[in-house]
């Protein structure tokens, strides 16, 4: 176990160290930013959405480790998947982090098993997820970056 332990960690530490898909997506049609004031974190979320399919999807933020590893690893899943597969994943990714039990098919979600030990640090990792998933409630109107430039 304590091997699985390490590789666990390992990803989360690759993913602080070289974030996935990090910065505004130009081409999104869907954004949505989440705030996690008890521990500062900020993340935005940016999906091109190409009927129901995730065509394309990024993130920017600042926080802790752990909130923007999650939002790395989150949009490495999240490519390619369907709106509802989405939702599917997030409810496997809650159950990892508030019950510390792995999912049945061991991925890289496993690697947040052990936040379920720190009840604080669970809303640092769902931060990016909660964000994406009101992205894709939103609407699709192709200009809602628009009102997000800097
Ligand atoms: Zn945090």
């Amino acid at each position: 176990m304590h091997d699985l332990t390490d590789l666990y960690q390992s990803v989360i530490l690759d993913h602080n160290r070289r974030p996935r898909n990090r910065g505004k997506l130009p081409t999104a049609n869907r954004v949505a930013h989440g705030d996690n004031p008890t521990c500062g974190d900020q993340c935005s979320v940016f999906i091109r959405l190409d009927g129901e399919r995730i065509a394309d999807i990024s993130f920017d933020g600042a926080g802790c480790a752990i909130s923007q590893a999650s939002a790395s690893l989150m949009t490495t899943q999240l490519k390619g998947k369907t709106a509802a597969e989405a939702q599917q994943l997030y409810d496997q990714f809650h159950h990892i982090v508030t019950t510390g039990q792995p999912p049945e098919e061991i991925n890289d979600l496993a690697a947040f098993a052990g936040v379920h030990t720190f009840p604080a640090r669970i809303k640092c990792a769902t931060l990016g997820w909660h964000a994406a998933l009101n992205a894709l409630k939103g609407d699709e109107a192709p200009a809602t970056t628009e009102t997000h430039k800097d």
